[in-house]
């Protein structure tokens, strides 16, 4: 939140942009979902998702190279809270499994992630993948111009504390634009009436990571996966979201 004066407004013109990215970001999503079966390897859903953006869509995925980062989109397994490597590692029955993804229109992007349960999971974790998604709603409710962001921060970690869910605080939402990750820094934790003013034309993505256990994680030594401190399973789900003249717009597609 220290740099908000680098918040960059859109014209309607970016706006529709942005919109088309993130429409190929929730295709790509509604065209993996179908592959997240017991026995798929994550490196396999990752190829089929840098066939998609790239030939099908004629984009390009954000997340590819970015910041040396050596997959086209971040698939992360149970513990794992984001920024997963895909690898050769089988889903089985049971799995939770989080693809985040992005994708870029006229240099534009679209940034969305959802936790996908494969096959029969348990009662607890149907709560944590619902309350998740929840929590994400319950945030994005507060986008409106003249409410600050944490409003929006707020309202994810007041929804978290009801279903005794841990919230990531290393990690956070962001503003979207020509770059995936520019100011502001959403928080999914924070005090209401503090941060950044909202207004029209501004995009950012909201995205909650809630955990089963402690709010405490790791990085793994391959320098990028995340996981949860006691190996309990994680959710996040993410939109990237459009304030508008009287509310917000979700730019990554309408599945709630
Ligand atoms: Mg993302
Ligand atoms: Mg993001």
């Amino acid at each position: 939140l220290r740099r908000y004066n680098l918040i960059t407004i859109k014209t309607k013109e970016e706006i529709e942009y942005m919109k088309k990215a993130g429409d190929i970001v929730y295709k790509t999503h509604m065209y993996l979902k179908d592959f997240i079966k017991p026995g798929i390897t994550t490196k396999e859903l990752n190829d089929l998702a840098d066939d998609f953006i790239i030939n099908k869509c004629k984009s390009y995925p954000s997340f590819k190279g970015l910041y040396g980062f050596p997959g086209t989109i971040c698939i992360s397994v149970n513990e794992e809270v984001v920024h997963g490597i895909p690898s050769a590692r089988k889903l089985k029955e049971g799995d939770l499994v989080k693809l985040d993804i992005g994708a870029s229109y006229k240099g534009y992007h679209g940034d969305s992630a959802y936790t996908y349960p494969v096959g029969k999971i348990t009662e607890e974790e149907e709560m944590l993948l619902r309350e998740t998604k929840k929590a994400l709603f319950k945030g994005i409710e507060q986008v409106k111009p003249g409410n600050r962001i944490g409003d929006i921060s707020n309202a994810i970690e007041e929804h978290a504390k009801k279903y005794n869910l841990g919230v990531v605080e290393e990690l956070c939402g962001h503003g979207v634009g020509t770059k995936v990750h520019e100011d502001p820094n959403v928080l999914n934790y924070g005090n209401k009436n503090e941060g950044p003013i909202l207004k029209e034309g501004m995009v950012i993505a909201i995205e909650p990571m809630l955990n089963l256990g402690t709010k405490k994680i790791y990085m793994l030594d391959d320098d990028w996966t995340i996981i949860t401190a006691d190996r309990k399973k994680s959710a996040h789900f993410e939109h990237t979201v459009a304030v508008t003249k009287d509310g917000y717009e979700i730019l990554t597609g309408d599945w709630r």
